[in-house]
């Protein structure tokens, strides 16, 4: 099974003096505990990470690329849970695309910065005003980075879209139950990632288990040559708005 952490509450670690019980933050959130918990290590609702052993010498499965590890969802089971791993995990950490080792530590590892590999242009995209292109062709499932600006919740989303729908922005991401990511503001350049349906879109968010906290990581969903703009399908939700605002909306 695949946890959706958009779906659940926002997590903030639980305070639980001893083991955790029905009273716990974390579990009656649906949410792991984690190192950042109280709770003793013991728990039994503490993430154990992953048995993944890319450290030695790949898994073993000829299909598999040999220098990556944690990529198949079927094997690791951080990825199967939508988290990244950590401390707790088997898996040696690498530089992405770099050294052998886990690819599923990105975030976590602040392995990659946008700027690097993207730049910001007028996009093509009509009314799109400025657009985010590749700097450098990317590989399928490369990370482009973490989605970043203030967290803050549905009714002061709606506030500050009333605001931002007069200045024709709107930079909102669904992060979890009642929490917005609002990049108006304090967000990067991912930000200028323009709306693109269906198959059209090269680019997909997943929001992501980090060290206790959802975040949200932007990725390459195919092979981007230098130069292309690169756009992610905003979801249902913006479908549905009418007005030209950029709404992102988690899948
Ligand atoms: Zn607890
Ligand atoms: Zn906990
Ligand atoms: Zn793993
Ligand atoms: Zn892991
Ligand atoms: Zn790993």
């Amino acid at each position: 099974m695949t946890v959706d952490y958009g779906s659940l509450p926002l997590a903030f670690p639980c305070t639980c003096v001893g083991l955790c019980d029905a009273d716990c933050e974390c579990r009656a959130g649906g949410h792991f505990c984690d190192q950042v918990c109280q709770c003793p290590t013991t728990c039994v609702n503490r993430w154990q990470g992953c048995d993944c052993t890319c450290n030695s010498r790949g898994s073993g499965d000829e299909d598999e690329d040999q220098e990556e590890c944690c990529r198949l969802k079927r094997e690791c089971a951080c990825v199967r849970a939508g988290r990244e791993c950590g401390r707790m995990c088997k898996c040696a950490r690498s530089k992405w695309g770099v050294e052998a080792g886990c690819v599923n530590r990105v975030i976590g590892a602040k392995l990659v910065d946008p700027q690097k590999y993207t730049y910001v242009d007028l996009s093509h995209v009509p009314n799109g005003g400025w657009g985010l292109f590749a700097l450098c062709p990317l590989s399928r499932s490369f990370p482009l980075g973490e989605y970043t600006g203030e967290v803050i919740t549905d009714a002061e989303a709606d506030r500050r879209g009333l605001v931002y729908d007069e200045m024709k922005l709107n930079y909102f991401f669904d992060l979890a139950n009642d929490a917005v990511v609002d990049a108006f503001r304090l967000g990067n350049a991912l930000r200028f990632i323009n709306h693109g349906s269906g198959k059209a879109a090269n680019v997909e968010p997943k929001v992501v288990m980090v060290n206790g906290s959802q975040r949200i990581l932007l990725r390459t969903k195919r092979a981007v040559g230098a130069g292309q703009e690169l756009v992610m399908d905003y979801g249902p939700k913006y479908q549905l708005w009418k007005g030209g605002s950029l709404e992102l909306d988690n899948q």
